[in-house]
């Protein structure tokens, strides 16, 4: 047996330091390790497949932390086992992070049948997206039933988040309904689920009305609405309340998926898009890993920047420099 095989039979066997060591592995940049990643994920691969893969999305401030500590308990307390994964494109810009507090979801961390993983630091957010992909896949295998992947940005990372779970919900505060024009339109198109958090105390009105706003927004965006689900809903993180029939709402909607064929699609759809980022990552990795490439590019860069050369004949060389080696 190899020491990949037994990894994987320790991750499928649930041992908890196995799967923080895959993780490890997975999120490995070095190139020496991702034949190993490789082999690893393939092993768990007959073991995958099976958990609800839930992305909640929102704000700085909206109450993720705080949302999914509640969720992730009431799921816990329900017999269910949580994963709790987060993409953070700050965590890729600056090698710091919005998300990776150490004080997030306390009550949660606590739980033997919880596991939080905080974003991969560094990298591109691509990278950090690859990464989780596989880190959700490692979850699954070690027996978590509920993955949660979280996010907090202004487009792109929802849309990585979107490409890798069965549901994705965007979690917004009374009063963002103000915003709806524009930039945020796009990332309400993605969202299967909105929910709008804080509704309780002074601020119970406010969320009532944005709820409201956006049930008309998505009304508008999503004409395939079938309207037997309610896909706008308000909960209070904070009190708890709200979130045991959220995960019903879930449930239902994964379940409908499931029934017409509709997440069997979009997890084909996923895996082969996966692959297919699979295969522009490697070629840019290997491109810009070669040595006598890479001088080339830093000159037709200055050149692109000063107008000397089209970027078209540019990428030209860059292509044929590659290929020649
Ligand atoms: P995140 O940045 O999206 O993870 O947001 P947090 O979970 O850290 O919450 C931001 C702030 O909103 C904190 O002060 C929370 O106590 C507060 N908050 C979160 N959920 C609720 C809620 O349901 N009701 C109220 N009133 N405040 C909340």
């Amino acid at each position: 047996m190899t020491e990949t095989g037994d990894l994987a039979d320790a991750v499928r066997a649930g041992d908890r330091r196995a799967l923080a060591r895959a993780i490890t592995l997975v999120e490995s940049t070095r190139a020496d390790h991702r034949a190993d990643a490789v082999a690893l994920l393939d092993a768990i691969l007959p073991a995958t497949g099976t958990a609800s893969r839930v992305g909640i999305s929102g704000a700085p401030g909206a109450g993720k932390s705080t949302f999914i500590e509640a969720l992730g308990t009431h799921l816990v307390d329900a017999g269910h086992r949580v994963a709790v994964l987060a993409v953070d494109p700050s965590s890729a810009r600056s090698g710091g992070s919005i998300l990776g507090d150490k004080t997030r979801m306390e009550e949660l961390s606590r739980r033997a049948e919880a596991f939080i993983r905080p974003s991969p630091a560094g990298g591109t957010l691509g990278g950090v997206a690859r990464r989780t992909r596989e880190a959700l896949l490692v979850c699954e295998a070690a027996g978590f039933d509920v993955v949660l992947v979280e996010t907090v940005g202004v487009g792109q990372s929802e849309v990585a988040v979107a490409g890798m779970v069965d549901l994705f919900v965007l979690l917004l505060g009374p009063g963002a309904g103000d915003e709806l024009q524009g930039v945020k339109r796009g990332i309400v198109e993605l969202a299967d689920l909105i929910v709008v958090n804080k509704a309780d105390g002074d601020l119970l009105d406010a969320a009532r009305h944005t709820a409201a706003d956006y049930a008309h927004a998505l009304h508008l965006v999503r004409s395939t609405d079938d309207g037997a689900i309610d896909r706008v809903r308000t909960c209070s993180a904070l009190l708890g309340e709200g979130i045991d029939e959220l995960w019903e709402t879930i449930g239902a909607l994964v379940a409908a998926a499931r029934a017409s064929g509709e997440l069997d699609a979009r997890r084909a759809d996923q895996a082969r898009a996966w692959m297919w980022s699979e295969v522009t990552d490697t070629l840019l990795d290997e491109l810009r890993s070669d040595a006598a490439v890479r001088t080339r590019i830093e000159a037709l860069e200055d050149d692109v920047s000063d107008g000397r050369i089209s970027p078209a004949a540019a990428a030209h060389q860059v292509l044929a420099a590659f290929r020649s080696q």
